[in-house]
């Protein structure tokens, strides 16, 4: 995909979010763009997550069709301007999950869960999220900066390997959780040992299995002038090639950007705590205030359905005040 098009999707996000917040009946606004050459058709609908202009609705159905919700970066323990109720926000991105059609079967939280990798904050985040039924995890740079992760390993670094990274299945879709925080050089970095086991773990996976990847940092170039991107994930690629289907999730820049590159799909979900500025729009990436009344509109989390008859996965990202902006992965 050209610059200039991954350039429009962004601006794109950015007039929906415009239109939403400016009070605009968001029922009636539509927004749909489809591209014939990359396979992808990205629906904004408001208001309403179910209604659908493309396609059919793709309600899990079957015994092996299921979904599950992406959340990231809840910096528990931060508590500036940009927002002083960071905990608030999370039980309130959870009621926004449970206020949707359906029980996902997993979370998967791509990192940042505190702000300082303190005690109390982990604490804090177990509290809220015990009552889910299951939980992965992937750190972010906020909780392996002050010990290497040691911490992070101790609580949820159960059966994993390195610094934290893993993989299961899950009804026919194979999901990797990788950690590319830990060698941080400017942009994140995944290292040789946890590439050789990749290497090792994808062995045997037939092609025609869906991968999903998790991580926090973007496992794509999104803006490497403010590190935001991977420094060797185009090796993780590679091995990556010969899978139809593989979908890229992750957090640290705290607003959805999307690209599709042949059969990979990358996506990056909006924080519970607090809005980042676009890339290259402010001199530095960090919180951003916004007026208080917005800032719900900028927070959210993403609810991803996996159709296994079309081996398709449906991706909607719903903001804590009810606006959802839906990107949708044609079958393959
Ligand atoms: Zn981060």
């Amino acid at each position: 995909m050209s610059g200039s098009i991954e350039k429009q999707i962004q601006n794109e996000a950015t007039q929906t979010e415009a239109v939403g917040s400016d009070g605009i009946d968001r029922r009636g606004f539509l927004k749909c763009m489809a591209w014939a050459g990359t396979g992808l058709v990205w629906t904004f609908a408001g208001g309403v997550p179910t209604s659908r202009v493309f396609g059919e609705p793709v309600k899990p159905s079957a015994q092996s069709d299921f979904t599950f919700v992406q959340i990231s970066d809840s910096h528990i323990g931060f508590n500036k301007p940009a927002n002083t109720d960071v905990t608030a926000t999370l039980q309130a991105a959870l009621r926004r999950i449970d206020a949707a059609p359906g029980t996902p079967d997993f979370l998967i939280h791509t990192g940042d869960l505190t702000h300082s990798s303190k005690p109390a904050e982990f604490d804090t985040l177990d509290q809220i999220l015990a009552p889910r039924r299951q939980v992965f995890y992937v750190p972010g740079e906020h909780d392996t900066s002050v010990d290497d992760g040691k911490m992070y390993l101790d609580r949820y670094g159960k059966g994993a390997k390195g610094n934290g990274w893993y993989s299961f299945d899950h009804k026919g879709v194979h999901f990797i959780g990788l950690v590319n925080v830990v060698q941080l050089e400017g942009m994140g970095k995944l290292g040789q040992t946890q590439l050789d086991w990749l290497k090792q773990d994808l062995h045997g996976v037939k092609s025609s299995v869906p991968i999903v990847l998790f991580a926090h940092i973007p496992l794509w170039a999104v803006y490497p002038e403010w590190g935001w991107g991977t420094s060797d994930s185009e090796q993780a690629f590679a091995m990556l090639k010969r899978f139809g289907s593989v979908t890229v999730l992750n957090g640290h820049i705290h607003q959805v950007m999307q690209k599709v590159e042949g059969n990979v799909m990358f996506h990056t979900a909006m924080s519970t705590a607090f809005p980042q500025p676009a890339p290259g729009s402010a001199p530095s990436p960090g919180p951003m205030k916004v007026p208080a009344d917005r800032l719900q509109s900028v927070l959210g989390i993403t609810d991803v359905s996996f159709v296994a008859q079309r081996r398709e996965l449906a991706i909607v990202d719903a903001t804590l005040s009810g606006m959802t902006g839906e990107h949708r992965e044609s079958g393959l």
